[in-house]
């Protein structure tokens, strides 16, 4: 048997770029230095460029003969490498395939070890993975669903579902929440949990982001042209679209277009969102509210703020997350939690709107304890904007 390693040191691109290219390129010879004292007179390490090396293992019996190799490879770096004052740990994510098993040709080989290789830096930076099938499907799925999002937004293959918000104790819609739909056109409606997180990953998610943003306001100003001028619309605000520098631009633009008033649209973030970089989201949020649009708090209770943390912040409304009202009717915590939620931001001045209310109950609850906005399949799930109008908006 044979075996193909590939290797990649963690962080390298950024001690490069932080402490420079000559540092960097010592930094390589060490590594090049430990890794050849490392590993077994059967083998051959080559530089692939970059911070990547291959090692090449003839001969070998088994893989427990290749699990050593590793061991012996990682303890080399388990002393930290000393560059002029720096002490730097080096972490190591290795791909491995197997000749002849994964692979014929050198070729089908080094591919299936970088495949292994990424696995591995995606799990945990520092980890080691042969290759198998599974890992080889995975990134392959990941590969196509990643062209496939390119090609969405040109071909018009994104949808907007609208959701109601309702006032229970009037029976009366005033919202509604933007939420996005994928027609894959092989795989159908593919819902965003999906596709979300891999247009983060790959930036995509600031165009697709902007497209809901002018979908959202231009449907509402069809909505408010019907005779519905009260309504409003909720738009959720992805990570990487709130800290990129131009959204209240987008946002200003869109309304310009529109000329919906800007209380009438609402831009949904998480906690998490606010947390990552307080300044920058309170700037981001200070330009947002100085154009007079509405900031909600999505999912509230299931991130790291308080509720008088948040005080600091521009927002006009918490929604409470789907995962208290699932419980709370049985369970103790959920219910007194929900409560202190709701009287807190009421004493704040907030308005509290649930998420997730499923039944009658749940909703009857949550009008004893002074919330009367609420959002849930009880009322209805996400639907097309022709549903929303001939079930709401008669
Ligand atoms: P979210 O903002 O918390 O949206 C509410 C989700 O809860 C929706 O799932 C909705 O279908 C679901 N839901 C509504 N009522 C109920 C209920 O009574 N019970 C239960 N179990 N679930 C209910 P959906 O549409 O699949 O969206 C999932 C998440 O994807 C959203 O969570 C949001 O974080 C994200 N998302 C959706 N559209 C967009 C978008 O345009 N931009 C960004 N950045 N994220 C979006
Ligand atoms: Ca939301
Ligand atoms: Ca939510």
């Amino acid at each position: 048997k044979v075996a193909v390693l590939f290797l990649d040191l963690d962080r390298f691109k950024l001690v490069n770029d932080t402490l420079g290219h000559s540092f960097g390129d010592l930094l390589l010879k060490e590594v090049a230095h430990r890794l050849s004292g490392a590993i077994p007179v059967n083998g051959i390490v080559s530089r692939q460029g970059g911070d990547e090396f291959m090692i090449i293992l003839l001969d070998v019996k088994n893989r427990n003969e290749v699990i050593r190799a590793v061991a012996k490879i990682n303890k080399a770096f388990a002393k930290p490498i000393l560059i002029e004052d720096h002490e730097l740990f080096i972490k190591n994510s290795i791909g491995i395939s197997m000749f002849p098993e994964d692979g014929d040709t050198a070729e089908q080989l080094i591919k299936n070890a970088d495949t292994a290789m990424y696995h591995s830096k995606e799990v945990a930076g520092g980890s080691y993975h042969f290759y198998d099938e599974k890992i080889g499907k995975r990134t392959i799925q990941n590969v196509k669903y990643e062209n496939a999002l390119y090609r969405a937004l040109e071909r018009d293959e994104f949808t907007l579902y609208y959701q109601p918000q309702i006032d229970y104790c009037n029976n009366r819609l005033f919202g509604v929440e933007a939420l996005i739909r994928w027609n894959h056109p092989e795989e159908g409606l593919v819902p965003p949990d999906i596709f979300i997180p891999l247009a983060e990953q790959t930036g995509l998610i600031v165009p697709i982001g902007e497209w809901v943003l002018r979908e959202a306001v231009f449907q509402l100003e069809k909505w408010h042209d019907l005779g519905f001028t009260d309504l409003i619309m909720a738009v959720n605000l992805s990570a990487a679209q709130f800290e990129q520098g131009n959204l209240h631009r987008s946002v200003k633009q869109v309304l310009a277009e529109t000329g919906i008033r800007p209380d009438h649209l609402h831009l949904e973030l998480t906690e998490n969102q606010i947390m990552r970089n307080t300044d920058l989201a309170i700037s981001t949020m200070n330009k947002l509210k100085e154009l007079g649009v509405q900031l909600d708090i999505d999912d509230f209770g299931t991130g790291y703020s308080s509720l008088s943390y948040l005080q600091r912040f521009p927002i006009s409304t918490l929604k409470i997350d789907r995962t208290f009202i699932r419980d709370i009717l049985h369970d103790e915590d959920d219910r007194a939690l929900t409560d202190t939620i709701i009287t807190m931001a009421k004493n704040m001045g907030l308005e509290v709107i649930a998420e997730g209310v499923e039944t009658v109950e749940q909703a009857d609850h949550l009008v004893s304890r002074n919330c009367t906005l609420m959002q849930g399949y009880y009322f209805s799930p996400p639907i097309p904007a022709r549903k929303l109008e001939s079930d709401f908006l008669t």
